[in-house]
């Protein structure tokens, strides 16, 4: 059974509410419950494309674990036009990164392990869910109020919050396909069949994916220091699925059958297979390793690296040009290169750039996912 519903999630100056739609998918037997949201930053249109096509999916394979799909998770960022270019990353009023602003308090995590330390797993997954759910709430109704980013943050994650397995679907600016994995769900992230894989620790900085698998995995963690053994019993992810302002809604089919057969792997088809994906070369790093190369100077900007190719050391990378010194006698072009081997991931969308503009995201030390 699919139903869709209109979820507030916020109101403008005209008291006028902000909606998003909410599809709802009852699943027909006891698999885990999926939570899916795209497009919490304006510019990252192609998730909405993904959960098209997933939709499709699951009108033919109906599965057996509940899932809840949000296109157009953030309707403040979409709509933040300038020109003919969608900002949308940061709330336009607090500058505050859309995608930093849900909501953990480790504090909770010391006094559950002493209660509930000697309980049974089915015991513990639905009290320290229930503690989560409750702390949502408390601060969706804090005496003091929210900022619109965080009012905005707490509703998608009180969704969230009830799933098993939680995807945020985003893309970078000029982009390869990427996925951000919790180290812990290493060997299982290779179902996605995304090309370059960043392996991330149990840090908590306010994206969705660490508020869905932090908890789990810092109670994870706290019970083996009891010495007992306990599950992360959340997965969540960040799928970065190539450029921003860019819509194909035909590749999406391609990145809703890996996500599928991840879910395949997770239980939500029990009985047969529904998909297999030809496998891609897959790398990975570390986020120590994900780096960024900033630019030395300020000027315009040819990008030479492609994305997704591996670029030894040297190579070249971008030609940084200084047109205001032509026909001078200072340095009218610049050639920069990297001094390590890499795999560059993504590069800033525009041409012009300060002294520091984030030029190139890249993966060093390597090795296969
Ligand atoms: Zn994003």
């Amino acid at each position: 059974m699919i139903a869709t519903e209109k979820m507030k999630v916020g109101e403008q100056p005209t008291g006028n509410p902000m909606e998003i739609s909410v599809i709802r998918i009852q699943g027909s037997g006891n698999g885990p419950r999926v939570y899916i949201q795209a497009n919490v930053h304006g510019a990252e249109v192609q998730g909405n494309a993904v959960i098209y096509q997933l939709l499709e999916f699951f009108r033919q394979h109906p599965p057996e674990g509940d899932v809840v799909l949000v296109p157009l998770a953030n309707p403040m960022g979409i709509n933040q036009k300038s020109g003919e270019f969608t900002l949308g990353r940061f709330d336009p009023v607090t500058g505050v990164n859309w995608n930093r602003q849900y909501h953990f308090d480790a504090s909770l995590i010391a006094p559950f392990c002493e209660e509930y330390r000697h309980a049974e797993e089915t015991v513990i997954r639905e009290a320290f869910r229930g503690q989560l759910r409750q702390h949502l709430h408390e601060r969706l109704n804090s005496p003091w109020g929210l900022t619109c980013g965080q009012h905005l943050a707490i509703n998608l994650q009180l969704m969230a919050v009830e799933a098993d397995i939680v995807l945020d679907l985003h893309t970078g600016p000029i982009s390869a396909r990427h996925l951000y994995v919790p180290e812990y769900a290493r060997e299982r992230a290779r179902y996605f069949n995304i090309p370059l894989n960043i392996l991330i620790p149990s840090d908590f900085s306010g994206a969705m994916d660490e508020a869905s698998f932090s908890p789990w995995w810092q109670l994870s963690e706290a019970f083996a220091k009891f010495g007992r053994p306990l599950p992360v019993m959340v997965d969540a992810f960040t799928i970065e699925l190539g450029s921003q302002e860019k819509l194909n809604v035909q590749a999406a089919r391609e990145d809703a059958l890996g996500i599928c057969q991840y879910l395949q792997h997770q239980g939500l088809w029990s009985a047969t297979q529904v998909v297999e994906c030809e496998p891609v070369t897959q790398h990975a790093c570390y986020l120590k390793d994900y780096k960024a190369f900033f630019s030395p100077a300020g000027g315009q900007v040819e990008y030479h690296a492609a994305v997704n190719q591996p670029l030894a050391a040297g190579e070249p990378l971008v030609t940084l040009w200084h047109f205001n010194a032509l026909a001078s006698e200072a340095c009218e072009r610049r050639d920069l290169a990297l001094h390590c081997d890499a795999i560059p991931v993504l590069h800033f969308a525009s041409a012009s750039v300060n002294q520091g503009t984030e030029l190139y995201k890249v993966m060093t030390n390597t090795f296969p996912l």
